[in-house]
């Protein structure tokens, strides 16, 4: 298929780029580099430099385009600076999104392929967490998804734009070629993976009086190679609706950690601090939706292969794509 990527110089978007492409999928990538790097879009896309806030210049790239599918990965997702910046996130996030879903609805195109998020749950009471889990986000990130969801349900109902968007879990992992770099890192495996490398002395634990075993948070890690298979999948005709993506295995902090040194063969020093604000002590995904509607087999579902890839590709880019 024809399919168009906003955020396909990002972390996620580039790797699906890389996967869609691997499919024989013809590609469009449309990213204002803000945040992606042009380096990290495969050569075998077509690529274009433009903010989904320009409203005309992205009505004419997609109505030049001519996609079946269009996939949506261009978004602010820092959920600290959503707080203290929320109207960045209200208006890239839904704002700009509008322009782009307009853009779908007038060129034809088919399919609309989201990136939702868990955070979309806020504190959920239950674990796993399925579809039907109340929606109430604690911060102008999880907000700004949820509220694109709502968008989707409506371009569906009025329009007829058949969509799916996937609520992720844990993202994680890089493939042998595209990796994670970002200007501003708060993630929890490239972050201690760091230390590995010798770009910092200890990583942070943030929070050891959590409910859980070891008193540190759990999180439910998804490789993003399986992540992007469910894009590919959820590209069938006929495909409709919000998915969960996540293994449905949770692991705490210190045992991301402990992954990290056994993989990486480095001790790995931590130092425990106080909790991060708004983080839940459990989030782990019920993805059997995704299992039986999509089809969707994750390949790479053990926390060893994902931190063994993402130790893989930042030992071979210890700077990132600047090195
Ligand atoms: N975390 C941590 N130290 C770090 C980064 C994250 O202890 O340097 C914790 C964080 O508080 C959360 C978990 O690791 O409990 C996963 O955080 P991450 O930012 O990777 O993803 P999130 O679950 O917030 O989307």
């Amino acid at each position: 298929m024809k399919v168009f990527v906003t955020g396909g110089a990002g972390y996620i978007g580039s790797i699906c780029v890389e996967e869609l492409l691997n499919a024989d999928h013809q590609v469009t990538v449309f990213d204002n580099l803000s945040e992606g790097h042009r380096v990290a879009v495969d050569e075998r896309a077509q690529f274009i430099e433009g903010c989904l806030s320009d409203r005309e210049t992205i009505l004419n790239a997609v109505a030049a385009d001519q996609p079946e599918a269009v996939m949506h990965f261009a978004a602010f997702a820092q959920v600290g600076e959503s707080m203290t910046d929320p109207s960045k996130y209200f208006r890239n996030n839904v704002a700009n999104g509008i322009n782009l879903l307009d853009a779908a609805v007038e060129a034809g195109v088919k399919k609309f392929i989201f990136s939702s998020t868990a955070a979309t749950y806020g504190m959920p009471d239950t674990v796993p967490i399925t579809e039907q889990e109340p929606q109430k986000p604690i911060n102008p990130y999880g907000e700004s998804k949820l509220m694109f969801e709502t968008l989707l349900k409506w371009y569906h109902e009025l329009h007829g734009l058949e969509f799916v968007a996937f609520r992720y879990f844990n993202a994680a992992g890089c493939s042998e070629k595209l990796g994670e770099e970002r200007t501003v890192e708060t993630h929890l495996i490239p972050n201690v993976l760091r230390v590995a490398l010798g770009q910092a002395k200890q990583c942070r634990i943030f929070g050891t009086d959590y409910p859980t075993p070891d008193g540190t948070c759990i999180r439910d890690y998804i490789h993003i190679i399986d992540l992007a298979q469910a894009h590919i999948l959820a590209l069938k005709p006929g495909k409709c609706g919000f998915y969960n993506l996540g293994n449905g295995e949770g692991y705490s902090v210190r045992e991301v950690i402990e992954t990290c040194r056994q993989v990486s063969g480095n001790p790995i020093p931590a130092i425990e601090e106080a909790r991060r604000d708004g983080d839940p002590a459990r989030l782990i995904a019920g993805s059997q939706k995704a299992i039986d509607e999509l089809g969707w087999k994750p390949r790479y579902a053990t926390l060893e292969q994902i931190v063994d890839s993402a130790w893989r590709w930042h030992s071979a880019h210890p700077n990132g794509y600047s090195g």
